[in-house]
């Protein structure tokens, strides 16, 4: 690990004000906040992330969830994963969140993982965490060593020539079907941002992840009440049973009424370049009667624009599986 400076802030517009001097938000900044340091001490240790200063904003007043009035919620930028996925307000009336939550990392990294710093965790690509190896989110233009490597765990939807990273993180997959807000402060002041713009596709610029500029702060994170007698699950196949991201995952939100769908909305994990947003399975779903067979359907309709690699074929199938049991689970509990 490089040696790197230190400091610590109590104020939102001191940690903007020390950070907005890094050359770039994005890969090779020199200046870092950091929250849980889960993702960031491990790709320092790496050489991945080699910053010149880390700013650490765990004294800021972002730790509060909050409900809104109309029943949702108001997460701090600092709020501990293991605190959101055990909150109870969370568990009973989003637990579609609390699931994906506890599906992720272990009991000790939720203890430290925050939901900023879960909103912008990296790739699990190895060449992407290996530096003796080229790789185009890390350094542009050096190639994809992945294309035609090891690729078994890597994207299968919004991938680009030459990058299939997966987003790893399940949190956000339940966020994208939640239709949440990132509310993000910065040297240019607030803003909010759906949580579907927050996230880029790797298109000839994989390095650009998201759309933070230097400085920018996520402060909250803000999700709005599911429709009433939704029924929600987040559901994540991988390999072992636990300490495991993804394979595929689905979270889904149902509304259901006289045996049929009225509302749904629809995120996959584990197979996108970013948490997956289905429009295509929330519309095969649209007022159709519940069972297998249409659930299915959707499945079909959410995975139809998959493009495999040589060792990945088989997510497509199970995605499809893991979204349609998520359906049969959500529509029967
Ligand atoms: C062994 C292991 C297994 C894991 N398994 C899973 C899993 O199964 N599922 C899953 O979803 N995740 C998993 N994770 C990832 C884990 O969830 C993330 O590491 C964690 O959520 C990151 O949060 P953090 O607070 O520690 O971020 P940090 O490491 O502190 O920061 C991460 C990045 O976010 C930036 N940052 C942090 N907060 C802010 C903010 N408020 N505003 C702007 N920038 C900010 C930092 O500068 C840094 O670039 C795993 C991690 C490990 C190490
Ligand atoms: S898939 Fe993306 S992260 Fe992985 S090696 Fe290729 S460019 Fe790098």
């Amino acid at each position: 690990m490089k040696l790197f400076a230190y400091t610590k802030t109590t104020e939102v517009s001191e940690a903007i004000k020390q950070t907005s001097a890094s050359e770039t938000a994005q890969q090779g900044a020199k200046i870092r906040y950091i929250a849980g340091g889960t993702t960031l001490l491990d790709l320092m240790k790496l050489s991945v992330e080699n910053p010149g200063t880390l700013v650490d904003i765990n004294r800021l007043p972002l730790d509060k969830i909050e409900t809104t009035r109309d029943g949702g919620l108001k997460i701090g930028a600092l709020v501990k994963n293991s605190d959101l996925a055990n909150h109870p307000y969370v568990q009973t009336h989003f637990p579609v969140l609390s699931q994906a939550l506890l599906s992720g990392a272990s009991a000790q990294l939720r203890n430290m993982a925050t939901t900023g710093g879960n909103l912008l965790q990296k790739t699990r690509c190895a060449y992407y965490r290996d530096t003796a190896f080229a790789c185009n989110k890390r350094e542009p233009g050096s190639g994809c060593p992945a294309i035609d490597g090891a690729n078994r765990t890597l994207a299968i939807l919004g991938t680009s020539d030459i990058c299939i990273a997966t987003n790893p993180s399940d949190m956000c997959v339940a966020l994208m079907a939640l239709e949440a807000t990132i509310v993000i402060d910065g040297p240019s002041g607030q803003r909010d941002v759906a949580i579907d713009d927050f996230f880029l596709l790797p298109g000839s610029t994989p390095h650009i992840e998201n759309v933070l500029k230097p400085g920018d702060l996520i402060t909250h994170v803000l999700v709005k009440a599911m429709p009433p007698g939704s029924k929600s699950v987040y559901l994540k196949l991988r390999d072992r049973a636990s300490y495991e991201f993804a394979l595929a995952s689905a979270a889904v939100i149902v509304q259901l009424e006289g045996g049929k769908v009225s509302h749904a909305r629809i995120a996959l994990g584990g197979v996108g370049t970013k948490p997956w947003r289905s429009r295509q399975a929330e519309e095969a779903l649209s007022g159709v009667a519940v069972n297998e067979g249409n659930f299915r359907k959707a499945a079909e309709e959410a995975l139809r624009d998959a493009k495999p690699q040589s060792q990945n074929k088989f997510k497509i199938e199970l995605s499809k599986r893991c979204l349609t049991h998520a359906l049969k689970i959500a529509s029967s509990s």
